[in-house]
């Protein structure tokens, strides 16, 4: 009677593992709603951003495409904290980000995120090491802790012989890969990739784009990544086409055709 008792909890055990399991999966991890950002140059607005919507579910990995000047980098920079709405919100982990408090938000971005930026925004006179310690020494890390992860990430990008290089020492897909290791410092959830090949010759962008693609499999890092290279896109779950500060189509990739130079929606 007790093994019949037991099979049946370890049963709705595994039934409700099952239903959190997919409740994860279903709740978005990134969403922005009818966000607007306009700048001004002098009394000129520019409206970078008009009401944009578009959400992520957690484990995804989703390319933006859009013409240069349609708002990709002002998008995630609104995801990324880095910037404020000016209407409408982003929600990280179903908390609206306007609600955090300046430390708070710190946090979110320390651990949350990791930001791969088109330029590498890499420190110029610190070593690779230092560059990819950087993020876990301002998140309180041990000294000897941060350095060994340090290491551990720059050989799992390829650069176990470049730890002690600094940045004018390095190729642009040696620099791209360190800024990689940087963002994964503190095992973000989330990753922004903007234009993360836009710099490198097509043979490094691909070896980028497959590191990308293997820390999304490995380890369920959502990845978001602006991108022109169609060979991200293939790798990609949905894709968004933004133009002038909007979402213009969201598409899964299998609803897609990708022939050379041209990625076309299905409709
Ligand atoms: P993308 O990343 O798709 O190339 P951006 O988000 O960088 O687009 O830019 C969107 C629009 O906002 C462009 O017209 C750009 O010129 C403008 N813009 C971006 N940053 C600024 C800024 N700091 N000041 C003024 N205009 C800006
Ligand atoms: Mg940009």
């Amino acid at each position: 009677m007790s093994d019949v008792l037991e099979e049946e909890s370890s049963a709705k055990q595994e039934e409700e593992e099952r239903l959190q399991r997919e409740l994860l999966f279903a709740t978005h991890i990134v969403r922005a709603i009818d966000v607007s950002k306009t700048y001004y140059l002098g009394a000129e607005p520019v409206h970078a951003l008009r009401g944009i919507n578009f959400s992520v579910r957690r484990g995804e990995y989703v390319a933006i495409m859009g013409p240069s000047g349609s708002g990709k980098t002002t998008l995630f920079n609104m995801i990324g904290g880095l910037d404020k709405p000016e209407t409408g919100r982003v929600f990280i982990d179903e908390v609206d980000i306007a609600a955090l408090d300046s430390i708070e938000l710190a946090w979110l971005r320390c651990h949350k995120i990791g930001y791969i930026f088109q330029t590498f925004n890499l420190l110029r006179v610190a070593t690779a090491l230092d560059n990819v310690m950087m993020p876990m020494l301002f998140a309180g890390m041990q000294h000897s802790d941060a350095q060994d992860k340090a290491v551990a990430l720059l050989e799992r990008v390829g650069l176990g012989k470049r730890i002690l290089h600094k940045p004018v020492e390095m190729s642009g897909g040696q620099q791209q890969r360190v800024a990689i290791a940087r963002a994964l410092a503190n095992s973000p959830s989330i990753l922004l990739a903007d234009e993360p090949t836009g710099n490198l010759d097509a043979t490094t962008g691909l070896q980028i784009i497959e590191l990308m693609k293997e820390l999304n499999e490995s380890e369920g890092v959502t990845v978001i990544c602006a991108t022109h290279d169609h060979k991200m896109l293939d790798l990609s779950d949905r894709i968004a086409w933004i133009r002038d500060g909007r979402v213009e189509r969201f598409k899964k990739r299998s609803e897609i055709t990708i022939t050379e130079g041209r990625a076309d929606a299905r409709e």
